[in-house]
């Protein structure tokens, strides 16, 4: 069998994350991480697995399939995608919702000119809850929709906190809220505010000297962050944060309900329980790496979004075993 060969830019959570799903893709081969920090200074989980400049992507004839952008959503990505697209055909996890559309316009001119293929916004969400969203809308044209999220770790949201002067560290997990849930699946259509569906739940550090009455007042108030939420906010040591809050567990659940037009009422309900989000979201990366590289083999090029790509070209097995085992 010949194997895909993969590139890793950007080694935090979702890099080493990568690295490990490898280990379960018999047909994907690991060539190298790339870093933008000093190559030296990153160890990576693999023995013999070389760690490499970013730098070295740039004249675009590293030895590479598919190469999967690491790099966080905020900055990273939005500079990165579109630059290697232009060289090679690339994997990103983008999950700035809003801003989908202009990523995608940005990557699909790129890697159209290259010849390359670019898939944007892969994971879980973006990714596997959008496609349960679009599943939804087609088959339960009329409808609600709704996605919770968690019980998990909002890294987003931990930044915040941090961010916070007085705050040492700190872990904030999302919660669905357990009757907004019951409601959604009771297939009667129900309208939620914010602080119905989620509550926020904040585990805080705090430097020598802060005072923890005015670091909670500071959080409840935060605009666009908690001021919309339910949030109870715990001091804690730093060692009781290692302890208790070093993994980064996630999950949720994407419901469509609506009638159809004989009057009989139908509910859709995915869900994801993930012990480790960056090892999950890398995992369907991985698959999605196998799809990008098809169907570069195939001369596609330009951006594409995980709507746009038929799932017999995740897997490893052929049309015949899918066929025979899964269908
Ligand atoms: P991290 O913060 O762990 O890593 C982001 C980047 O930071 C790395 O690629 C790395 O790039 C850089 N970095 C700099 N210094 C360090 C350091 N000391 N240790 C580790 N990394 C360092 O982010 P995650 O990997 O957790 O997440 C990446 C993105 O994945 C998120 O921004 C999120 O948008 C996305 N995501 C998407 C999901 C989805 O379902 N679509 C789900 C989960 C995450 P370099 O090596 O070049 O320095």
């Amino acid at each position: 069998m010949s194997k895909t060969r993969i590139g890793i830019l950007g080694y935090g959570n979702l890099g080493r994350g990568v690295e490990l799903a490898i280990r379960q893709n018999e047909d994907m081969e690991l060539v190298a991480v790339y870093t933008r920090r000093d190559p030296a200074t990153v160890t990576v989980e693999t023995p013999g697995v070389a760690v490499r400049s970013a730098e070295q992507l740039e004249a675009g004839n590293e030895p590479i399939d598919v190469l999967i952008l690491c790099g966080g959503s905020a900055t990273d990505l939005p500079a990165q995608t579109p630059v290697f697209a232009g060289k090679y055909n690339v994997i990103d996890s983008f999950d700035t919702h809003h801003n989908i559309p202009q990523h995608f316009e940005r990557v699909d001119e790129a890697a159209c000119a290259a010849g390359t293929v670019g898939l944007i916004s892969c994971g879980w969400d973006p990714g596997l809850f959008s496609l349960n969203r679009l599943f939804g809308n087609c088959f339960i044209p009329e409808g609600s929709d709704y996605t919770f999220w968690g019980r998990g770790v909002s890294q987003g949201h931990s930044d915040a906190l941090r961010r916070i002067e007085g705050v040492a560290d700190a872990r904030q997990y999302t919660v669905p809220v357990e009757a907004a849930l019951e409601g959604a699946r009771s297939g009667t259509h129900p309208n939620f505010t914010t602080r119905e569906m989620h509550t926020r739940e904040c585990w805080v550090v705090l430097e020598e000297g802060a005072d923890p009455a005015k670091i909670e007042a500071e959080i409840k108030a935060m605009p666009n962050y908690f001021d919309e939420y339910d949030v109870t906010v715990n001091f804690i040591s730093q060692e009781e944060l290692d302890r208790d809050h070093a993994e980064l567990p996630h999950g949720g659940f994407v419901l469509r309900s609506g009638d159809t037009a004989g009057g009989h009422t139908s509910v859709i309900e995915y869900s994801l329980k993930l012990g480790s989000n960056p090892e999950f979201t890398a995992s369907v990366l991985v698959a999605y790496a196998r799809a990008v590289a098809r169907l570069a083999a195939e001369g596609q090029k330009g951006a594409y979004t995980v709507f746009d790509i038929a799932p017999a070209y995740l897997s490893i097995h052929d049309g015949a075993y899918l066929r025979s085992h899964l269908l």
